[in-house]
């Protein structure tokens, strides 16, 4: 059986970054490069597989601005955010932005502050962090999938598809469960349960939509700017702000990105979930009604779908005249309005009945997406769930239940939305594990 100092599951973004940091830590007795003394098992023939598609192949490695901003903004929920802080602090955004200028991989910002590639080109990230892993002198253990995890004598032993491991220290670095075909199929959240911890079971979330029945056909590619997404269910609710994509088989965007791991959890509690849109979100019900019977009072023998054509979609102002930031209604989706409130194509607003205007209104504030038929997890950008984190130091990132186990990035139970924060999340757990995995032991 080999031996090992630091036994790092998972070569992805996390795993890099607790090997590279892992390395720096002199070992007692010896430099910080001892022979073996760091160990990274990678099931894939090459490290970083999902940075190498992040951000469409261009890798959104992270996000600008102060720490407490990304968290604000980053993770929407307060206990990850409070779980993340130290990690975030110990390794920022600058940390890794400073690391790929040393490495020569150009990087933008853009004007809503996610970092980039200037080159546009992810492989350029993963090649980085490998290269500079292995200048830093990690073994690292490729197509070698760990299959079990034990705990036997204060030592972990790993059996792995490249031999029997014995390591002092382990940190679980295995990803989430979203793209299983590269290599994350939850086995991190397993050995964690194995050695005693809880878990959150895995969902999907950045992930889009699918609809049992799209609201109308001819909608695949029109999108609404700026509206806001309800999904619920019973009591169940949520919401979000932003675009909405109609794709073939339902519906993608920021705003059902960001809203889908909440539409996966109403799934999997109460076996269903509408959804609806409010094309009209900086309105109230009653002041919208006042301005459609001003506009129908003064334009009476305009045709109703005229006017919704040209209609600006979730306005800031007033619905005539004014600033629409977001455009107009597009006109594919005016007959689909039109369809669901009841409402010939030909009505003008003179003949509009009282009970048909608050039909085209309910439409407007409420509009009918459909049911969910799934959230497809193989899509998703990441999962939602994992290793719980009141049983993990955040401080540390060390298990509190098994003394030298050290869990870091999306294996954890926390899931940042689009921008960036998910791979910083990573870098920053994984930096974290790493240096607290290779302090020497405390007498
Ligand atoms: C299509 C797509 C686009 C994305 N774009 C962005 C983006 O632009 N910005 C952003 O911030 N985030 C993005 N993400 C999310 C981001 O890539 C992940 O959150 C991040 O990579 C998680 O890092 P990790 O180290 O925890 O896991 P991973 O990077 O997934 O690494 C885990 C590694 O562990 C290995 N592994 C798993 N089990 C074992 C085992 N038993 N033995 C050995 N090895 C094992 C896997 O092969 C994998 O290489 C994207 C994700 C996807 C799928």
């Amino acid at each position: 059986m080999k031996h090992c100092r630091v036994a790092i599951i998972g070569g992805g973004a996390s795993g890099m970054a607790a090997a590279l940091a892992a390395l720096r830590v002199p070992v007692q007795g010896g430099g910080s490069k001892a022979e073996g003394s760091v160990v990274v098992f990678e099931r894939n023939r090459r490290t970083g597989e999902k940075i190498r598609i992040s951000g469409g192949g261009k890798c959104n490695l992270t996000h600008a601005g102060p720490v407490d901003a990304i968290l604000e903004e980053g993770f929407l929920r307060k206990g990850e955010r409070r779980f993340l802080r130290h990690a975030l602090h110990s390794f920022t955004n600058e940390d890794i932005t400073a690391m790929m200028d040393a490495e020569g991989v150009g990087l933008e910002v853009r004007p809503d502050g996610k970092v980039f590639t200037a080159g546009g080109d992810a492989n350029a990230v993963a090649e980085a962090l490998s290269r500079r892993m292995q200048r830093a002198g990690s073994m690292l253990m490729y197509a070698s999938r760990v299959m079990r995890v034990k705990r036997r004598e204060g030592m972990f032993e790993l059996d792995t598809e490249g031999g029997m491991f014995r390591a002092e220290r382990l940190i679980i670095a295995t990803g989430g469960a979203s793209w299983p075909q590269l290599g994350t199929t939850g086995d991190g959240v397993r050995f964690g349960v194995s050695l005693g911890h809880k878990k959150t079971p895995l969902s999907p979330a950045l992930a889009p939509v699918y609809l049992i029945d799209p609201p109308c056909n001819g909608l695949s590619g029109i999108a609404l700017r700026s509206v806001t997404l309800h999904a619920s269910s019973g009591k169940e609710k949520s919401s979000r702000n932003g675009d909405v994509l109609f794709t073939h088989r339902g519906l993608s965007g920021p705003a059902v990105l960001s809203l889908s791991r909440d539409v996966a959890l109403i799934m999997q509690s109460t076996g269903s979930c509408s959804m609806m849109a409010d094309l009209f979100p900086f309105h109230e019900e009653a002041a919208l009604e006042d301005e459609l019977l001003l506009h129908a009072a003064r334009n009476g023998g305009q045709m109703v779908r005229k006017f919704l054509q040209s209609c600006p979609i979730a306005p800031t102002g007033r619905i005539t005249g004014g600033n629409h930031p977001n455009g107009t209604i597009p006109t594919a989706f005016v007959a689909c309005i039109l369809r669901h409130a009841g409402i010939g194509d030909d009505t003008v607003w003179g003949g509009l009945q009282k009970k048909a205007r608050h039909s085209l209104l309910s439409v407007l504030k409420r509009f009918p997406l459909g049911s969910v038929s799934k959230v497809p997890m193989e899509q998703g950008e990441v999962s939602a769930g994992g290793v719980v984190l009141g049983e993990v130091n955040p401080k540390t990132m060390e298990s509190r239940l098994v003394p030298g186990l050290y869990f870091a990035g999306e294996v954890l139970d926390y899931t940042g939305e689009i921008g960036g924060y998910n791979l910083q999340a990573a870098f920053s757990t994984g930096w974290l594990a790493g240096t607290s995995a290779a302090q020497p032991p405390q007498e």
